[in-house]
């Protein structure tokens, strides 16, 4: 949730929604870009200057140096110019979810490392997000839940968030809710997204095939009645935003491929550091998610091993509720 909380911005102008699906989308701001005239845009980095202090403070900070590399080099590699810009944070939460802060924090939680299958996915998340940022969409976010708050400051909600799993269910929604983008500004970042994904000579096509698997996923969790991911009530979405993607990248970048080797430099990572990774799902006592995700595991080329150890501890978990 807290990755909710830190995105944001934008102004109003919706350029891409009424943008036909094959207009390309340009970024709002420059890199090395910082708010000028607009006070309160001002005193909203100071409040998230705070909310980045706390992060570097939190137990669920990963700073294992080769998980931080990894998910450094792909956020650089499709932000480019902006990378200088960007603070990358990877932190322990079982939850699907990546942000970018107004002021340039960059949240990777592990939830998502585990649902995406190649670095091609992971850059389109990444690519998402990015757009947020460069449209001013997560300022524009922090903005009105400041106006719709009627307690707490943004700075309390980023803590509260930053807690991650140990905010009860209700209150995530809660505040994830207040955190939502509209329509209008997943439709901008779903396109400029797979922009700066292709420019970086990525797959764009990995955008929708990521967005599906999500929407997949909380189609089991709403159809058993389970709360739904964080992710999903941040990011609304549907169908419509699938097929609009697709037809994008069809007519804009025709010719993609997706490099193999970015799926096999995922698989590294996960064989490396799997049980690390898995552990907070596997606590979350929800099998039928974590099934789907061990097969596609397997599916992937993930050690045989891990996937059946752990597949051993889901079901020993699922049990364990039972009784
Ligand atoms: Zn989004």
């Amino acid at each position: 949730m807290r990755g909710a909380v830190a995105i944001a911005v934008t102004l109003f102008f919706y350029i891409s929604v009424a943008a036909a699906a094959t207009d390309i989308p340009e970024p709002k701001i420059q890199p090395g870009y910082v708010p000028e005239e607009a006070r309160d845009e001002l005193g909203i980095w100071m409040e998230l200057e705070d909310y980045e202090r706390a992060i570097q403070r939190s137990a669920l900070l990963i700073d294992d140096p080769y998980i931080n590399a990894y998910v450094r080099d792909v956020t650089c590699r499709v932000a480019r110019e902006y990378c200088a810009d960007l603070r990358i944070y990877v932190i322990r939460n079982p939850y699907f979810n990546a942000s970018m802060t107004a002021n340039g924090i960059v949240q990777v939680w592990t939830g998502l490392l585990v649902r995406v299958s190649s670095e091609d996915e992971l850059a389109a998340v990444l690519g998402h997000e990015l757009a947020h940022y460069t449209q001013l969409h997560t300022l524009e976010r922090l903005r009105k839940a400041k106006r719709d708050m009627t307690t707490g400051s943004v700075f309390d909600m980023g803590l509260l968030l930053l807690t991650g799993v140990s905010v009860p269910v209700g209150q995530m929604t809660a505040l994830a809710s207040l955190m939502s983008f509209s329509r209008e500004h997943e439709s901008e970042a779903d396109l400029l997204g797979a922009r700066f994904m292709a420019d970086a000579g990525y797959d764009p096509n990995a955008a929708a095939e990521v967005w599906e698997k999500i929407v997949a996923e909380e189609a089991r969790a709403v159809a058993k009645r389970k709360e739904p991911g964080l992710f999903s009530q941040t990011h609304p979405s549907s169908s419509d935003r699938i097929v609009d993607l697709d037809n994008f990248v069809n007519a804009n970048y025709p010719d993609s491929q997706r490099d193999p080797l970015g799926q096999g430099r995922h698989v590294a990572m996960l064989n490396e550091y799997y049980m690390m990774l898995m552990e907070d799902q596997l606590d979350t006592n929800r099998f039928g998610r974590t099934e789907v995700m061990l097969e596609r595991h397997r599916k992937i080329g993930v050690s045989e091993e891990l996937v059946h150890f752990s597949m051993e501890k889901c079901i020993g978990n699922a049990t364990k509720t039972v009784i």
